[in-house]
This record gives structure tokens, C-alpha cells and sequence, in this order.
């Protein structure tokens, strides 16, 4: 209605006025029910219907939460697609970031940490190594990617993560967002490498330690991202495999922690990508629900670390 226009007494010109509006809704009311009474119809039970309700709630709020990012088949398999989104946007703070020192401080003990690293010999593998790896990345990261030790590769460029194993990490992460370059660190639990590409020895995990431990306090990543079953047994301080790991939610001094298996493991086995892939939109998702900002000892974090996601699918494969 115009400024010009004189208004009806009975009231009718608002209604005439919103009769579009009111058109379009009852259309909308129409489908709906005729969509209701098909699923009623077809839905054999009233546990059935309830399935698929839940199903269909569940994938509207996928879209509203994440309308720029669809679902990809398997990260590692499709190679380094466009991110698709930024996960550090939508991760909050941790508590280990709230105490942690300011970056400034953080970046200089970091640095003498790595001075301290670099000319260790607290355990047998300083003998053997070219190069300890100390780490990489930013300084406040996003998510702090812990791996086993450096290979041969790494000692020779004392870089953790280069070769086919790195860059098929890269890729693993560039699929939820994450890079080392932007929003990542990556560290391992033994700074020098084992003989032979061996698994380091409890003692050689056990003398190392203390520097990943430095490194998390520094660091004060939102999330933690194992890579292989030596990551995750020893941060977690456990010794069950990484098929059970990867399916429960951890916690590691208030830090949310995700395991998954190496890339290394990927590289040999193609059908462990679809698993990895899904540790990592779990990994996504935790950043997206701001889990990190749980507080050490909340019930949100204790539910976390208690872990509540079923048991491996049968015909899992071995541990990697
Ligand atoms: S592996 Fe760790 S503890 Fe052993 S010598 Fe290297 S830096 Fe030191």
C-alpha cells in the first residue's frame, strides 16, 4: 500500500496486502504435509519414522553449520582439493591457551628449547643422528601434529614430515583447513631417529618426552592430532592399539586429542584412507564445536576424555 493509498475500515486491505505472503505459506503447508504423510506412509515403523526424522534434522543441521563445505569421500585419496573452510575461524581458545605464555615469551623459550633439542644426547639415538628434528610450524597453532620420529629423510633436512609421508600429511590436512605453514605445528615424540626406521624404544620415548611435553605447554594447541599408534600409546600413556584409539575421544592436559593412523600407513594400505578420513572430520568437527574451549575437569571435557564412540568396525585392519 501506498502513502496515497486510503486505508480499508474492515481491515480486509492488510490481509489483501500480505495475500502473497499468505499464498506462498499455505503452498509451503501443503508440501510439508504431503511430504509428512509419504514418509508416514512409507516408514514401517514408528521407530522407523523417528530414524529418519532424526536422519533428516541431522543433515539440515550439517548444511546450516557448514554450507561452504561438502562432505569429501576420502581426504588422502582426493589429493590437495581447496580447503574446504578454515577450521582455525571456528576453533576456541583451549585452557592450555589461557595459561600458556603470551607468544612473544612462548617464541623464545621455544627457541632455547630447540637450542637445548638440537644438542641433546640424553639417549641412545643421538649417536646415530644427522640432525635432531626439533619441529614445525606456528606458534599458537590450531592443532599440534605429533608423529613417531623423524625417517631418513627428516634427519637429512632436520624437518619433520617432508618425503611421501609428509606430503600426504599436508594433504590430509589441507583437507579440513589445516596447514603447517598457516595454523599447524608438527612435532614428534623422539627429536632423532631410530636405526632402520625402527619403532623408538620405551626408554628413547621416555628420555624424549619431557621436549613434547615443553613443546604442548608452549605451544597451547586448540587440538592434538596423533599420527600412528606410537603417537597416540605414548602421549596417552597406554598400550592399546590404534584401532581402538582412533575411535574414542581423548583429552591430554585439557587439550582435546584426536588419533589416527600415519600417513605412512596410508601409503601402504589404500583402504585405510577412508577411516583416516573420517578421524579427521571428527578432528574438524571438534574444532568447528569450539570443543577446545572446554576447561581441564568440565563435564563436557570429562565425557570427551571418557570417550563414548564404539568399538572398531569387524574386520578393522592391524594397527599402524
Ligand atoms: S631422541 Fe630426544 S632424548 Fe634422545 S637424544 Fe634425541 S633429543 Fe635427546
Amino acid at each position: 500500500m501506498t502513502d496515497n493509498e486510503t486505508p480499508r475500515a474492515d481491515g480486509l486491505g492488510a490481509f489483501e496486502e500480505r495475500a502473497p505472503d499468505l499464498a506462498a505459506l499455505y503452498q509451503a503447508l501443503d508440501t510439508l504435509e504431503c511430504a509428512l504423510s509419504t514418509t508416514m506412509r512409507s516408514a514401517a515403523t514408528s521407530e522407523e519414522l523417528l530414524d529418519r526424522l532424526k536422519e533428516a534434522s541431522a543433515r539440515a543441521a550439517a548444511r546450516a553449520a557448514e554450507p561452504e563445505a561438502p562432505e569429501q569421500p576420502a581426504a588422502a585419496a582426493e589429493g590437495p582439493a581447496a580447503p574446504p573452510r578454515d577450521a582455525a575461524a571456528a576453533a576456541a581458545p583451549s585452557a592450555a591457551a589461557a595459561s600458556a605464555p603470551p607468544p612473544e615469551t612462548a617464541g623464545a623459550e621455544l627457541e632455547a628449547l630447540r637450542a637445548r633439542v638440537l644438542s641433546c644426547a640424553a639417549c641412545g639415538l643421538a649417536a646415530g643422528r644427522q640432525r635432531a628434528v626439533f619441529g614445525q610450524g606456528v606458534s599458537r597453532p590450531v592443532v599440534l601434529v605429533v608423529g613417531e620420529g623423524p625417517g631418513a629423510e627428516e634427519d637429512r633436512q632436520g624437518l619433520p614430515f617432508v618425503g611421501a609421508s609428509g606430503q600426504l600429511l599436508d594433504k590430509m590436512l589441507a583437507s579440513i583447513g589445516l596447514s603447517r605453514g598457516a595454523n599447524c605445528y608438527i612435532a614428534n615424540i623422539v627429536k632423532c631417529r631410530p636405526p632402520n626406521n625402527r619403532e623408538p624404544a620405551p626408554g628413547e620415548r621416555a628420555a624424549c618426552l619431557p621436549y613434547l611435553k615443553e613443546q604442548i605447554r608452549l605451544l597451547a594447541p586448540r587440538a592434538i592430532l596423533c599420527a600412528g599408534r606410537t603417537a597416540a600409546q605414548t602421549l596417552l600413556g597406554t598400550t592399546e592399539g590404534i584401532n581402538r584409539l582412533r575411535t574414542r575421544a581423548h583429552a591430554l592436559e585439557g587439550i582435546p586429542l584426536v588419533a589416527t593412523f600415519h600417513p605412512s600407513a596410508l601409503l601402504r594400505d589404500e583402504t585405510l584412507k577412508r577411516p583416516a578420513w573420517e578421524d579427521l572430520k571428527r578432528l574438524r568437527d571438534l574444532l568447528a564445536a569450539g570443543a577446545g574451549a572446554a576447561g581441564a575437569g568440565t563435564a563436557e571435557e570429562k565425557g570427551a576424555a571418557a570417550g563414548t564412540r564404539p568399538a572398531p568396525e569387524a574386520g578393522a585392519p592391524a594397527d599402524a
